[in-house]
Formats: structure tokens, C-alpha cells, sequence
């Protein structure tokens, strides 16, 4: 059994995945911060940390106004970002424009585990988490745990700048787990499936970037609908910051199953042996295939929304940044 379920990761990683537009979710995250237009001076990285990263790729200065990490199926014209002004950026700015970094190969072709000797694939291993009937593997909630303390140790030692950086990593991996299937790959009887059957993989790998995709489409080329329901969300406050991501992963897995049988039923075995077009969901949308679809997506993203919410305001309130 153990043998199989390694054999299952090893053949549905090695897509790599992420939830996409996390500039767009941040930005108009962060717009009902008391705090977000505070100036904060840039300062350099002094940090010893526990986690390795893929060197080639992180990025330790400050790469404001060169939109470095923002999402290529993005328009390039939104969201703003401004040049520094003085060495100072705004709370908004470094929150927005530092979320999609962990997508950009600092958590890529590392060695992490002995399970990743036989995944191949070490981003997904730190973006998700699947929990499929008995399995239980990956650790995007430890992504956000390790963000939360590296940010909380950079804020008590009265380095705001890396405060806010280590914050916007730990945006990252709590908006990935938003993303259905961050948290399940298929059903369990689709996974033994997969396991002996290379078609069975294609479908739910491109299940998967067809939804990674589908939030750059509904922030960028839909209607208002989700920028107003990331705009309107009331935060909601839990005990622990772990129950935040919590709250996160398991709302969106309750929905997983739903979210999962409509992509099947819209697109077919066959429309999913490619990756979907962004045109193309234009059209279906235009069709009125996605209503579904559309409404279950953006009930995670409002719930999502209200729970990082109030993970900012408590967070902040914690380290003494805002009252
Ligand atoms: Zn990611």
C-alpha cells in the first residue's frame, strides 16, 4: 500500500503547481489594513534560518517596481507597483508584490525528505497538502507556520521591512491552500486508478492547472464578482494561528468534491488532456457553463478572504503593529 501511494506522488507531482494571481489576492487583501499606506524603510537581510531554499532563485533585496514575481498570464498593468520613494514602501506594496514569490523556484529541485527522493518535485511538497481518505502528506501548513514565526522574530527584533516579507510568504502558502486541489489530488479510487493508468494522470494534473489558472482568470479577465467578494469579506478570528490555515484547508476540501465533479463534467475527459486556454474559459464562461463552478470558487475565496483577514489583524495586532 505504501509502495503504491509513493508511486501515485511520484506520477501526479510531476506537474508543478501553484494556485495563481496571489498579487491580485493580496493586493486586494491587504486594502482594508488600518495600517496599509504606513511607509516602511527597506532594509537588508540578516537571517539564519531552518529551511533550505534553491539559492538560484531566492531573492534576499528588494525588487520593488520591477514586478519580478507577478503572474504571466496576468495583464503586467495590475496591481500597481510603485518604485521605492526614499527607501521606503508602503505596507500594501510589500505585501502584494512579495506573495507570489515562493511560485518562483526558491522551494524547487531541493532535496527535503525521503519521500522527495521518489516525488521529484519539491515545490509541491511545501505548497500543499493533500489529506485523501487515510492519506495525509505534504506541508503547506508548515509553510505558513514557519513564515508566520520567521515574520513575528523579524518584527520583535524591530525589522519591519522583514516582517512584512516573511508575512507575505506566509500569504503564499495559506491563499495555495484556497486552491482545491492543494489539498487532494482526485478522489482515492481515481488516485489507484492513476497509479496504473497514464491518461487518469494527465486529467487530474491538468484538473489541477485548469483551477490554478481559473483564479488568474476570475482576477483578471471575468466580471467584478471576485475582486467584490475579496473586497466585501468580513475577518473572522480564531485561538491559534494554526487555525487559521486549518479553517482554510478544510473548508476548501469540503468543497473539493463538487468543485472537482463540475471540471470533469465541463470539460470532459478529453478537454482536460491539455492545459485550458484562458480564451477558452472566456468562452465558457460567456456560455454560462461555469455557474457553478464560478459560485463554489468564489465561496472559498470569500470564506478564504475572511480568514486571512482576521489572521492579518490579529497578527499585526500581536506584534504591535497596528492597535
Ligand atoms: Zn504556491
Amino acid at each position: 500500500m505504501k509502495k503504491i501511494t509513493l508511486i501515485i506522488f511520484v506520477l501526479i507531482s510531476v506537474f508543478s503547481f501553484a494556485w495563481s494571481g496571489h498579487e491580485a489576492f493580496t493586493y486586494y487583501l491587504v486594502q482594508d489594513l488600518v495600517n496599509k499606506d504606513s511607509l516602511i524603510k527597506i532594509t537588508d537581510y540578516t537571517y539564519e534560518e531552518d529551511r533550505i531554499y534553491n539559492e538560484e532563485y531566492l531573492v534576499l533585496e528588494d525588487v520593488a517596481g520591477q514586478r519580478e514575481f507577478f503572474e504571466p498570464l496576468g495583464d503586467g498593468k495590475f496591481p500597481p507597483d510603485p518604485p521605492p520613494m526614499d527607501n521606503n514602501l508602503p505596507v500594501w506594496q510589500i505585501l502584494t508584490i512579495y506573495s507570489p514569490e515562493p511560485d518562483n523556484g526558491m522551494d524547487e529541485g531541493l532535496n527535503l525528505s525521503p519521500l522527495q527522493g521518489l516525488i521529484g518535485n519539491s515545490q509541491g511538497v511545501r505548497h500543499m497538502k493533500y489529506r485523501v481518505g487515510l492519506l495525509v502528506a505534504f506541508e503547506g501548513d508548515k509553510s505558513f507556520m514557519y513564515f508566520v514565526n520567521m515574520s513575528k522574530k523579524a518584527f520583535e527584533s524591530g525589522d519591519r521591512y522583514w516582517g512584512y516579507r516573511f508575512l507575505a510568504r506566509a500569504l503564499h502558502y495559506i491563499e495555495d491552500l484556497s486552491q482545491p486541489y492543494h489539498n487532494a489530488p482526485g478522489t482515492f479510487g481515481e488516485l489507484v486508478w492513476a497509479a496504473m493508468n497514464e491518461k487518469m494522470r494527465t486529467i487530474l494534473g491538468y484538473a489541477h492547472y485548469f483551477m490554478d489558472d481559473y483564479l488568474v482568470y476570475l482576477l483578471y479577465y471575468s466580471d467584478n464578482s471576485t475582486r467584490e467578494a475579496i473586497l466585501g469579506a468580513k475577518p473572522v478570528y480564531f485561538k491559534t494561528y494554526y487555525d487559521y490555515v486549518k479553517n482554510v484547508m478544510n473548508y476548501t476540501l469540503s468543497k473539493f468534491s463538487i468543485i472537482h465533479n463540475e471540471i470533469k463534467r465541463i470539460f470532459g475527459e478529453d478537454g482536460l488532456m491539455q492545459r485550458v486556454s484562458i480564451d477558452e474559459m472566456k468562452k465558457k464562461d460567456e456560455n454560462g457553463e461555469f455557474y457553478l463552478l464560478k459560485s463554489e470558487t468564489l465561496s472559498i475565496i470569500s470564506y478564504a478572504s475572511s480568514v486571512i483577514k482576521g489572521f492579518l489583524n490579529q497578527f499585526l495586532r500581536e506584534v504591535g503593529e497596528i492597535n
